[in-house]
């Protein structure tokens, strides 16, 4: 989301004025949501395997609680700052607030190379970070997942800590726990199915059918391999998709079982038998009906929009399209589903993951995607409907509508009435 010359803070910033002038947001709301309501930065001392300790900087920004406690993913990443970890934080409010989550954003990080660490030290930082953000945090008041490097070992390793702080088992502390400790069965699939309905919500809406509708995926780890496989189940023919190492294309369209043996077999798409190869370049530009990209930021540029041949481009990864980018491809008439709203399944899978370890009661697999699915139509529903009323693409209606909902909760609060 972020462009080459302004900060992520300054961007996300810039999304909110932009959001706040079609809206005619009452400028003390505006000026509230501004900066994060809290940021923390700690110091994390971690005794290493040779006897030394080193001091790890961490960081957890909370940017508003107006309608719930916050909630947001801890990064391990050599590049993390305070200003994109505040960045980080309003574009989770944004993505709560499109579903009509209870919560407000959050975000953490710690600057570290995870692959420079033994799994001891990983353990040690980890639950170190935790001991340094323990008042901060908790179940009704701010909520951390994994994001970038960090996974559900780490998490558990932060909630064993954060219970021994505490004395007590919380396992709504902290979200993408393994299945055994308070984890939500859906989980892991959950952010490649949201894609799936969301691509599904804007194919009804411009009246193309999803049987052998063409599908091309860019990426095909965690998003990109259950986007494909659930948009298939829907009647696309997945006819392109691509790693790391390159791309494979079929326009008779891909067995994606045998796809993914080959992939567990090779450890890329690429070499599949009975396709040809393309580069990450040349399958963005594929013609085909959704284009789905599911890896990387800033993959969808001033310099190839005017080649994107599809109908709908829906952001299974964050931020893969351009701001310049986003206004050549409105201007071709491809919409656009925004990451906020398209990959908003994972984090509406973590809400679920808390709300059954605040009632102790656990879900079935099938009950987990079913409510994903209501809280999806809903959203999207909610963008298109706000889409049609303002002269504004779709991204700039899902900020709107978060911003619309944050702002009602923070005059029924009070926060702006001026009294005695
Ligand atoms: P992943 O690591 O499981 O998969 C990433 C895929 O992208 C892999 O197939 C990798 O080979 C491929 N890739 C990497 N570099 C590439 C390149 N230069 N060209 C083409 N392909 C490349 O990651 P993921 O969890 O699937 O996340 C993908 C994106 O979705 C990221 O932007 C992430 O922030 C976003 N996202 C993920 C989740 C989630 O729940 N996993 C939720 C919201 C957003």
């Amino acid at each position: 989301m972020s462009s080459s010359n302004q900060t992520a803070l300054e961007v996300a910033q810039m999304q909110l004025d932009a959001a706040a002038s079609y809206l005619q947001l009452d400028p003390r709301i505006h000026s509230i949501l501004k900066e994060p309501k809290r940021v923390l930065e700690v110091a994390i001392p971690v005794k290493m395997d040779d006897g030394s300790i080193k001091i790890f900087k961490g960081y957890r920004s909370q940017h508003c609680d107006a309608v719930g406690p916050t909630k947001g993913g801890i990064r391990f990443h050599p590049a993390v700052t305070m200003d994109e970890v505040k960045a980080l934080s309003i574009w989770m409010t944004f993505k709560c607030g499109v579903i009509g989550l209870p919560y407000g954003g959050g975000k953490g990080g710690v600057v570290c190379n995870p692959q420079e660490l033994s799994q001891n030290e990983l353990e040690r930082l980890s639950r170190g970070y935790i001991r340094a953000i323990a008042q901060f945090v908790g179940a009704d008041k701010d909520i951390p997942a994994p994001d970038v490097n960090t996974n559900p070992q780490i998490i558990a390793w932060m909630s064993d800590e954060y219970n021994n702080i505490k004395g007590h088992n919380e396992p709504g502390m902290i979200t993408g726990k393994p299945i055994s400790i308070g984890g939500s069965l859906g989980r892991t699939a959950a952010t490649g199915r949201g894609v799936a309905f969301a691509t599904r919500e804007a194919a009804g809406k411009l009246g193309m059918a999803l049987e052998n509708a063409t599908a091309v995926i860019q990426g095909f780890g965690n998003v990109g391999s259950y986007a494909a496989r659930i948009l298939a189940d829907m009647g696309c023919k997945i006819i392109a998709v691509s790693d790391v190492y390159g791309g494979i294309c079929n326009r008779d369209g891909l067995n994606l079982e045998q796809l993914t043996l080959h992939l567990k077999d090779t450890g890329s798409v690429v070499g599949f038998p009975g396709t040809t190869a393309l580069t990450n370049q040349e399958l963005l530009e594929t013609k085909c009906d959704i284009l789905v990209p599911c890896a990387l930021e800033n993959q969808i540029t001033a310099a190839n929009a005017p080649a994107i041949n599809c109908r709908i481009v829906t952001e299974g990864a964050n931020g893969p399209t351009t701001p310049e980018a986003d206004a050549i491809l409105k201007q071709r008439g491809i919409l656009v589903i925004p990451d906020i709203l398209a990959n908003a399944g994972g984090v509406t899978v973590s809400y679920f993951e808390w709300v059954q370890n605040l009632s102790n009661f656990y879900w079935t697999e099938k009950e987990v995607n079913e409510r994903l699915e209501a809280l999806m139509v809903r959203a999207f529903a909610e963008v298109w409907d706000m889409y049609q009323k303002h002269d504004v693409d779709m991204r700039m209606a899902a900020y709107m509508v978060s911003i619309n909902r944050i702002a009602e909760a923070a005059k029924a609060k009070g926060w702006v009435t001026i009294t005695g």
